[in-house]
């Protein structure tokens, strides 16, 4: 297959100095797309700015597993006791959706399933961290404070990646 380039210049933020883009297109109708900053003073500023997001998005991860590790230490027993009268897998999927742990339809369920200690052992997230406080009643201003600190900081990464992924829905 044949691809055709196309390459243009636009200035830089700074208007120092230029942007090159560059659109290819192919006869199957694929497109490609490349940047080049060539202005040396916007790149280092945007490797540097790429830099600090990566560092805020690392601290965001690490807070959201800060709130999960602490939610394991203080409620995981009582977690854990809730499934202890279980006789059949179907009785933990019906806690586990209770419990807002679970979203999977039942026949899906059993498909991965594999052995109740390691389901109950894996199945607290962070996406799914305070539907467990809320639905297991918790009351701990500790762990509100640990849980929202964690979501102000991943929000913007998640607004990012919703964005993201609506465009890509609507083919954008
Ligand atoms: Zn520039």
């Amino acid at each position: 297959m044949s691809w055709d380039y196309d390459t243009t210049t636009k200035p830089c933020p700074c208007g120092k100095g230029l942007i090159e883009e560059t659109y290819g297109s192919n006869d199957w109708g694929q497109t490609s797309y490349h940047r080049k900053m060539l202005c040396q003073e916007c790149l280092e500023k945007e490797n540097k700015e790429k830099a600090l997001k990566e560092e805020r998005h690392r601290i965001a991860i690490k807070k959201t597993e800060e709130a999960v590790s602490y939610f394991k230490d203080k409620y995981f027993k009582d977690f854990k006791e809730r499934f202890s009268n279980t006789k059949n897998k179907k009785d933990i999927w019906t806690i586990a959706c209770d419990l807002g742990v679970e979203n999977s339809s039942l026949s899906k369920f059993y498909n991965y399933f594999k052995s109740k200690d390691e389901y109950i052992e894996e199945i607290i997230r962070w996406d799914n961290l305070k539907k467990v406080m809320k639905n297991m009643g918790i009351n701990d201003k500790e762990l509100d404070n640990l849980y929202e600190d964690a979501y102000n900081h991943k929000k913007p990464f998640d607004d990012e990646f919703n964005a993201w992924a609506y465009r890509r829905a609507k083919g954008k």
